[in-house]
């Protein structure tokens, strides 16, 4: 239980470290980068999956699941898509172990059990999708094949943090063939707006949809779309991808389908995901120094009802008083937990629940049973209400509604007020100190992006989606651009 927790301002990292430990979501492994998700994280990892599975299956997309290895001829085939992962790939070499000869007890790998081919762990699935579709798209008639996997996936990162950069990680990867380029545009397009109303109207996160520059580009693709979120500390996250893949992946493992006048054309690719990095999205966008504020639509525990008694005939009295309140609930779907744990006090039942984040804590004693009121607390503005229990579920649905919105404008209020226009280098650099995402001017070129960022440490995060024409000049060269783009220190 809480020891309580560094606040975000003495140490946001440490902050967000030890809720996530605290609030019992995640914790380190015995392997550097990968993590261990606890069952309330998991909890609301399974909402997400739920949630945006059924919004893949309502645009069309099905289940199937491939190998967690790739041969390295496989993975080398589509050459950029190779050159960009490879240096965060692990292998498997070989397929046995034996007894040391010379450390009794001891294992050591068997030579003579050596792989003729390599395996690399998939960082991810382009590759084994694509050698697979080869033999499932003749015609015209087999497009569009539209499959997502829920899966693991291994890049070897150097700088871990739990959920927003792990070596395993764990996330979705949809893979789609289409008969035109504009088919397989409009698709990649479909899945960046299919993230955006999840971050929005799920996680009450305020994303802004654009495109990645060259350089940030998913290795292998023609275009990447991208959510870009703010953090509380003023850092930009990368929520989420979606990635026109052109014919670049059907031309590597030769991918080619039968038009209606029988003409044989490559197909055209996407290739879309998010990860677990939305739960580290969740924690740090909306939490605060008390603990975890979860938005009622992901919280695996809605409501929580602490009863206040000394004798066990008085918790048969509360429990008879919430009777039809705890039906009214139950019937429209909240997630309810009573936690009647005699071995905790009230006080420590209230710290926890707080830190866990839970949206709406209800409180209720003889007096309130007597009375026929019941205290109401939200998590979100902290603030306690004392309602009449009679009618108070219909109440609750609403508050719960209230919740989720008051936290999505607070982000958004956040946002807005953390994004600065700049016209000059000194604007430019005092606005990414000060935090946030900074719309400035830039001439378009890979060598200015990359001498801003030895500068300042800042990226380009994305050309926003129907961003305003504009004309206007570099901040670092002075050269003309015709828009601005969305500059920030990054996770
Ligand atoms: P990508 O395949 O690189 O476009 O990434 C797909 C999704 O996974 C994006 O939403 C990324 O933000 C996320 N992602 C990439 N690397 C990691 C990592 N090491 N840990 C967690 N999520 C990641």
């Amino acid at each position: 239980m809480a020891k309580g927790l560094p606040t975000r301002k003495d140490d946001y990292s440490a902050w967000y470290n030890e809720l996530v430990k605290q609030a019992d979501l995640a914790e380190h492994s015995a392997v550097r980068g990968c993590m261990i998700i606890k069952p309330y994280g998991f909890a609301i990892w399974e909402k997400m999956q739920r949630i945006l599975d059924d919004k893949f299956k309502e645009t069309g997309h099905s289940n199937a699941y491939f190998p967690l290895f790739v041969p390295k001829s496989l993975f080398e085939a589509e050459e950029k898509n190779a050159e960009g992962f490879a240096k965060e790939c692990a292998i498997v070499t070989h397929y046995r172990l034996k007894n040391d000869p010379n450390k009794e007890g001891k294992l050591m790998v068997d030579p003579e059990a050596k792989l003729e081919e390599e395996l690399i762990v998939r960082p991810t699935s382009e590759a084994v999708i694509w050698n697979t579709y080869k033999g499932w798209i003749q015609s015209y008639r087999d497009l569009p094949l539209l499959i997502n996997q829920w899966a693991n996936v291994v890049r070897w990162e150097m700088r871990t943090r739990l959920f927003l950069r792990t070596s395993e990680f764990l996330w979705q990867e949809g893979h789609t063939a289409h008969a035109t380029k504009q088919e397989a545009i409009d698709e990649t397009e479909q899945m960046v707006k299919v993230y955006a109303d999840f971050a929005e109207n799920h996680m009450a996160l305020p994303v802004v949809q654009g495109l990645k520059t060259e350089s940030e580009r998913f290795a292998g693709a023609e275009e990447t779309y991208c959510i870009e979120a703010l953090m509380q500390d003023g850092k930009a996250l990368q929520a989420g991808t979606s990635h026109f893949l052109g014919q670049n992946f059907a031309k590597a493992f030769d991918v080619k389908f039968a038009a209606k006048d029988n003409k044989l054309d490559y197909v055209w690719g996407t290739s879309w995901g998010v990860s677990t990095r939305l739960m580290g999205a969740l924690i740090m966008a909306h939490s605060d120094d008390e603990g975890l504020v979860l938005p009622p639509k992901l919280a695996p525990i809605q409501v929580v009802i602490v009863p206040i008694y000394k004798k066990e005939e008085d918790l048969e009295q509360i429990k008879t008083a919430l009777a039809p309140l705890t039906k009214v609930l139950k019937a429209a779907n909240i997630s309810l937990k009573l936690d009647d744990r005699d071995s905790f006090r009230p006080g420590f039942k209230f710290a926890e629940w707080e830190l866990k984040g839970v949206p709406v804590r209800l409180a209720i004693g003889m007096r309130d049973v007597e009375n026929g009121t019941i205290e109401v607390a939200r998590r979100d503005t902290k603030e306690k209400m004392s309602w009449q229990l009679e009618g108070a579920g219909e109440n609750i649905k609403q508050l719960l509604e209230d919740i989720q919105q008051n936290i999505y404008d607070k982000a958004l209020t956040f946002r807005t007020s953390n994004t600065t226009e700049v016209n000059t280098w000194e604007e430019f650099e005092k606005a990414l100190d000060a935090g946030g995402f900074v719309s400035a001017h830039w001439d378009g070129t890979a060598e200015t992006e990359e001498q801003i960022q030895d500068k300042t440490k800042a990226t380009i995060r994305c050309v926003p989606l129907n961003n305003p024409q504009e004309n206007g000049t570099c901040i670092l060269t002075g050269k003309p651009s015709k828009e601005r783009v969305l500059f920030a220190r990054a996770y």
